[in-house]
């Protein structure tokens, strides 16, 4: 059973081809600058690494034509023409309050996913028209919908309400969403693997850490409370973007600055995080190189850490018994520093991490344990794999199994 991932957005498609009964991802590609000049399309597969940059595309349509033309392609192909493809999934950003699952895509699907653009304004629009073109090139097969939002839908009201009036979160549907939901569900039920448990049994913090942060409690097996809020701008501090700051501070500099609140929208989501405390670095890379000469990634490191601390500190009050603290993404799976710094200082709380263990642990390590045997909070590296929950659920939903997680059989859990 060949599966097509699809991640649309507004100028790019991101996609991966894979065979679900051998567990083989066939290829992955990306095209860029959809509807700019000069747009290309990169694939890789195990047959070869291509790249076609003397193409016209205009939209999302022409993308998917692009997309097939070179899976299908003789000599740099994978597959022989797409009827070999027996469903699509696509990558949905903000589900609101509507999906607690993936689904079918019917016109209505497509519709309340319509309806709930204004929430996600970059993203949404982006993942219809990408929908729309598939469903037009590709009508014949079941196309599914994953949203980023959905392992979150657990969350009790107490914590996804914003205090603000009633009317703003009646009407406007203004409360905490979430998202990296496909991930934090994989590690939840990885991390219910490493402790030997049901994932129903545990409590965990998850620090989902790449250019995109996130920080979330599970109960129980539940996300019962995140950092990322209406929408991916709250919470730590990440690559471009802000985090959690005064409500005040947008309005102030819209204000003193004369800056429009789209201005302000886009600096807070591309020019902030790391790259503002730096003046140049959102790659923690670059910042933990530059560490010994250049003041601002040293402060950068700090706040990013503390930041980080913060969280673990508050999610461990809301739920009273942590069974592990797990670091994934690029940056939870590959720096030893900032897992070290985000969890030094608290020995006392029964969080103890073995420094020269934890210093040489990169993803390529796979599942790791960081913790000391002392140590009554287990602490854990673990990759993420997004991908496969993604694959599952679409076969779930093709063989129309309830998808809901607590009751479906992933393979990896
Ligand atoms: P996203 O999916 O949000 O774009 P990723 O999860 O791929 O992000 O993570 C990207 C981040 O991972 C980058 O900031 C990169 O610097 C960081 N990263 C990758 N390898 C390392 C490493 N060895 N040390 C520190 N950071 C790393």
């Amino acid at each position: 059973m060949i599966i097509l991932a699809l991640n649309c957005g507004s100028s790019s498609l991101k996609y991966q081809l894979y065979d679900y009964s051998k567990k083989e991802l066939l290829a992955k590609g990306i095209v860029e600058r959809i509807g700019l000049e000069d747009p290309i399309i990169s694939q890789e597969s195990d047959k070869n690494k291509c790249k076609d940059i003397d193409v016209s595309i205009k939209d999302h349509t022409t993308a998917i034509k692009a997309m097939v033309k070179l899976l299908t392609d003789k000599e740099q192909g994978v597959i022989d023409d797409m009827s070999s493809i027996s469903a699509v999934g696509h990558r949905v950003v903000h589900g609101g309050d509507k999906f607690t699952q993936s689904v079918k895509l019917t016109k209505e699907i497509i519709d309340t996913i319509r309806s709930l653009s204004y929430l996600a304004p970059l993203h949404n629009p982006a993942n219809i028209d990408g929908i729309d073109a598939a469903m037009s090139i590709l009508p014949n097969i079941d196309h599914i919908a994953i949203f980023d939002t959905a392992f979150h839908q657990s969350i009790p009201e107490k914590a996804f309400r914003y205090a603000v009036p009633i009317s703003w979160y009646e009407d406007e549907k203004v409360r905490r969403y979430g998202f990296h939901g496909t991930s934090h569900l994989y590690i939840s039920k990885r991390s219910a693997k490493l402790l030997g448990k049901e994932a129903k049994d545990c409590n965990l913090i998850i620090l989902h850490i790449g250019n995109g942060v996130s920080v979330t409690a599970i109960e129980n097996g539940l996300s019962v409370d995140t950092s990322m809020g209406m929408t991916p701008l709250e919470g730590a501090i990440m690559g471009t973007r802000s985090g959690d700051l005064d409500p005040a501070i947008p309005l102030f500099i819209e204000k003193r600055l004369k800056l429009s609140s789209d201005e302000v929208d886009s600096i807070l989501n591309k020019e902030s995080g790391l790259l503002a405390i730096t003046g140049k670095y959102s790659d923690r890379r670059d910042i933990e190189n530059n560490l010994e000469t250049d003041k601002s990634c040293k402060l950068a490191l700090e706040m990013e850490c503390y930041r980080l601390k913060k969280y673990i500190g508050m999610y461990m009050a809301v739920l009273g018994r942590v069974d592990a603290i797990i670091f994934t993404a690029g940056v939870g799976e590959n720096s030893g520093l900032i897992r070290e710094l985000s969890v030094s200082g608290l020995e006392n709380y029964g969080i103890k991490i073995d420094q020269a263990k934890n210093i040489g642990i990169f993803s390529k390590h796979g599942e790791t344990e960081l913790s000391t045997k002392e140590s009554t909070i287990k602490i854990f590296m673990i990759p993420t794999n997004e991908e496969i929950v993604f694959i599952e659920d679409v076969v779930g939903v093709l063989n129309s199994k309830d998808t809901n997680h607590m009751k479906f059989d992933y393979s990896f859990k």
